[in-house]
């Protein structure tokens, strides 16, 4: 049954009043938690598939790759390394405040209100519950409405395998989301545009609570002089194909120099044929886009440019075709806004630190990519960019680690998680010091002297 507006402020008092019974706190049950979204997820594969190819024709493998499997290997990460992650962490103590023990004790925050997106229905909603319920916390969902089997979903299989004590799906478009964003949550996970994070902040900032805001941009790709062509071809495609193309992470332009250009394109023509055949549109590998307004919005891109490969589009399914673009001028419009979509303009650049100098003008992309085998150039790459996530030799990878910190930076977004650091995003590090009674040195108390003066500046 879905939670109706009026019902969100006692949903908010009953999970308050639960949190306080320190029902979340048990290691115990954040581990029963865990194990119960991977039997979720497992026992509901065939379920899962079915709503994501309803809400955006992913295929199987897409479904296991982009969503599956980065839920199970981040659940088994999570758990094997909770009883370290919430351990008080010792630190060292100066000598100015010995005797003493101080440590970083990690403490729930109390309710999280997560906000998925669309295009990875379930990672984002999941991917985010993991820190949350790792972390000791309650927690509202709020699935994408755009992507509505999926949503659905999600609003009947989270009450069947949670704690309804500690965990709620709200299900709504923007009148909910308004109403909810009304309560105080005591963290905000936000997957989505930048014009709806800063509406998501501006509601946040009534109750001053803290936001993690995971926004898009345009993610850059780099060739360098002697990249290995066919490779950067295939990766660079394979991402920008992967969901159509509606991917955060997805490559979005490429810059190339003049020289490369024309065999770039041809390899990217030939790993096009390979992996979907000559009727692209109608691979059964190949998803579609999420609905008439992207499809129209995307579309409407293709003309930015000369279309070197592809340029089809199949209105009754929403599908576009994988689309390369040449003579794309740097203020055409596929160059204003994210793409998220299967259109790759290439854009020539003279050099890598022409390339260089292009992504810093503007703003900060979530990820960077750099296909070089030259190691002066990944270092420059490295240490000039600055974008959310980096990725050398691929694209979209990076996402298998979960050790590596995931968000943006600037305009892509604030706040980052997977891993440790979503466990560490979704906690307080209450910083404790336990003083010991004795020795008491006087160096700190009134009276002030000038031989105390100089211990304060040794013991500093
Ligand atoms: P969306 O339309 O699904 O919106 C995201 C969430 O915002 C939904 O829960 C929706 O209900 C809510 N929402 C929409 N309008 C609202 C309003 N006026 N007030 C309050 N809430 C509202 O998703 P979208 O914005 O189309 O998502 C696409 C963007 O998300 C892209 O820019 C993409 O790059 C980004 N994205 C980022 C990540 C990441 O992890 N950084 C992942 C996926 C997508």
């Amino acid at each position: 049954m879905s939670i109706e507006p009026d019902q969100y402020p006692a949903m908010l008092n009953e999970l308050r009043a639960n949190f306080a019974t320190g029902l979340t706190r048990e290691l115990a049950w954040r581990d029963a938690q865990l194990q119960a979204i991977d039997r979720l997820l497992r026992e509901n594969e065939e379920a899962i598939g079915k709503a994501l190819a309803s809400d955006l024709g992913k295929p199987p493998q897409e479904v296991l790759l982009g969503e599956l499997a980065l839920l199970y290997s981040g659940i088994a990460h999570t758990r094997k390394r909770l009883k370290r992650w919430a351990r008080p962490r010792r630190v060292s103590t100066p000598a100015i405040g010995q005797p003493a023990r101080s440590w970083v004790q990690p403490e729930p925050l109390g309710v999280v209100l997560i906000l998925g997106a669309w295009n990875y229905p379930m990672q984002l909603v999941f991917g985010p519950l993991i820190p949350a319920l790792a972390a000791g916390n309650c927690a509202v969902v709020k699935p994408s409405e755009v992507a509505a089997a999926s949503s659905t979903l999600c609003a009947e299989l989270i009450p069947k395998y949670l704690d309804d004590r500690a965990v709620r799906v709200v299900e709504g478009a923007v009148d909910e989301t308004t109403e909810l964003l009304r309560q105080r949550f005591d963290h905000i996970i936000y997957t989505g545009g930048a014009a709806v994070g800063k509406i998501v902040m501006r509601a946040a900032s009534e109750h001053l609570t803290p936001v993690t805001l995971e926004l898009g941009g345009k993610s850059p790709c780099v060739i360098d002089e002697g990249a290995d062509l066919q490779s950067a071809a295939r990766r660079i495609i394979w991402g920008k194909c992967i969901n159509s193309g509606q991917s955060c992470i997805a490559p979005d332009y490429v810059l190339v120099s003049p020289q490369q250009r024309d065999d770039l394109v041809a390899a990217i023509g030939a790993e096009l044929e390979t992996m979907y055949g000559a009727d692209r549109l109608g691979s059964a590998d190949y998803a579609s886009m999420i609905n008439q307004r992207h499809f129209e919005r995307v579309r409407g891109l293709l003309g930015s440019g000369t279309v070197a490969i592809g340029g089809k589009v199949d209105e009754t399914r929403q599908r576009i075709e994988p689309t390369v673009l040449i003579d794309v001028a740097a203020d055409a419009p596929v160059m204003q806004d994210e793409i998220f979509g299967p259109i790759l303009p290439i854009l020539t650049v003279a050099d890598l630190d022409e390339a260089m100098a292009f992504i810093l003008e503007r703003d900060k992309p979530l990820a960077a990519y750099l296909f070089t085998k030259n190691k002066d150039s990944e270092k420059r790459f490295v240490e000039t960019v600055s974008s959310g996530n980096m990725c050398i030799n691929d694209v979209i990878m990076f996402m298998a680690v979960h050790e590596l910190p995931f968000g943006g930076v600037g305009m892509s977004g604030m706040g980052q998680y997977h891993g440790k650091t979503g466990f560490d995003r979704l906690s307080h590090l209450k910083a404790v010091m336990k003083r010991g009674r004795f020795p008491e040195p006087p160096v700190r108390f009134a009276p002030y002297s000038k031989l105390k003066m100089k211990l304060l500046r040794l013991l500093g």
